[in-house]
């Protein structure tokens, strides 16, 4: 008898993009004539860059040559992007890697979900909350997590990120947790962390022995000079941390695919009789085992993000975007509204007035003003009382929303 992985089974039904998207297409069912704007999606909208265009053109052209084919691709990625990853993502910012130590993949979210198989099933987790929610679900497929209770996993220490705190995820000196996610710039919140707090959170790492996986997939956002892109800025953080980068929302790669993990080779986990053991060639050996690296034509595109042309292009993309982020934040302060994030993140987080719930709140915006945002609580018990609206649309959308949200309000 094949037995079923029951963990599976303990993953909630409700998938929070697909309850958003059943609700309103029950509202365009009632509502034919209605135009519905959704400053919900956590997708890019626009278009590739030219020099990635043509990069893929290049390589594709390459492929079609004999002496330009390429078959199975090294696991870890072809060396010209690991070493333009270290030249431009780290050395620029006095961070020196070792090109094993840059693993390619075809994005983020396959990794923040695959990390956690190098480590036991008995790890204490921790997350700051709201979250993305891949860290939680994968280590629930597993058996990690515990059991859900009132929308809490028994054995995940949630990290309250709210106003309160200034969305400042307090170090657990209650319990004890041997692995941290972080997500900075943060998705849900659009808030960041300053150098300060995160060597906070290093040095708690180093001395408790703590392993951080730290998300970065919005390092490109950044506008601030003094908040850090990469937690190797901080000292010490080669001994503690794994980081994750996308070109996802760089550079518009939802559709491509690419990305990049980095792992340390100083990183060590204990085993249960003490010994120190690297992740490093852990990592190698679970990807060449189970990935067969990103396709050439996409590490090729993301080369291309590199040229200056390439730079050039990419940032004026992620302008667009954070001219609708700016155009939120001062529209929805202007209503009265608390609103965070938005700065160094194509998010915004807002509280919900009154006090009303997330979801009461998500339905009063379709239903009045025709807008879709993102219920906070979807993202985790912290993010209850707020929605995320993200600045992925149009400028026209972003402005015609907005305008109508405030005839709404008054
Ligand atoms: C979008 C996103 C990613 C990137 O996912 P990809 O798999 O690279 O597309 C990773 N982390 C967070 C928090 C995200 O929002």
């Amino acid at each position: 008898m094949a037995l079923v992985n029951e963990h599976f089974l303990k993953l909630p039904n409700n998938y929070l993009f697909a309850d958003i998207a059943k609700k309103v297409n029950a509202f365009k069912v009632t509502h034919p004539k209605a135009d519905v704007i959704s400053l919900g999606i956590g997708d890019v909208t626009r278009p590739l860059c030219p020099a990635v265009v043509e990069a893929i053109h290049r390589a594709a052209e390459e492929m079609g040559t004999s002496q330009g084919f390429r078959g199975y691709g090294p696991e870890q990625g072809y060396d010209f992007l690991r070493e333009a990853i270290l030249k431009n993502d780290f050395l620029t910012r006095g961070i020196h890697l070792d090109i094993d130590e840059i693993f390619i993949n075809d994005g983020a979210k396959s990794d923040t979900g695959n990390i956690q198989e190098l480590i036991r099933w008995d790890n204490s987790i921790g997350v700051t909350d709201p979250i993305y929610p891949v860290y939680i679900d994968s280590n629930v497929m597993i058996g990690r997590a515990g059991t859900l209770d009132n929308g809490r996993w028994s054995n995940v220490v949630y990290l309250p990120c709210t106003a309160e705190n200034n969305f400042t995820p307090r170090i657990p000196e209650d319990r004890h947790v041997d692995v941290v996610y972080l997500c900075y710039p943060n998705n849900p919140t659009g808030t960041v962390i300053s150098k300060k707090e995160l060597r906070r959170w290093v040095n708690y790492a180093l001395k408790n022995d703590t392993l951080i996986f730290y998300d970065a997939a919005y390092q490109a956002y950044i506008s601030d000079p003094d908040i850090p892109h990469s937690i190797y800025e901080i000292r010490g953080a080669r001994k503690c941390a794994i980081e994750f980068h996308s070109y996802s929302k760089t550079a518009g790669f939802t559709g491509v695919r690419c990305g990049y993990t980095v792992v340390p080779k100083d990183l060590t986990a204990a085993t249960l009789q003490g010994e120190r053991v690297a992740l490093n060639p852990l990592w190698n050996r679970r990807q060449c085992t189970k990935f067969n690296g990103t396709s050439y034509i996409s590490q090729r595109a993301a080369e291309a993000i590199y040229t200056p042309e390439g730079k050039e292009q990419v940032s004026s993309t992620i302008s667009y975007y954070m001219h609708n982020a700016r155009l939120m934040l001062e529209a929805l302060r202007g209503m009265g509204h608390e609103v965070y994030g938005g700065e160094n993140a194509p998010y915004i987080w807002m509280k919900t007035p009154e006090g009303i719930s997330s979801w009461k709140f998500f339905e009063e915006m379709l239903y009045g003003p025709h807008v879709v945002c993102t219920p906070g609580v979807g993202f985790g018990p912290s993010g209850e009382g707020y929605v995320r609206f993200t600045a992925f649309g149009s400028h026209e959308d972003t402005a015609t929303a907005l305008e109508r949200i405030r005839k709404w309000t008054r």
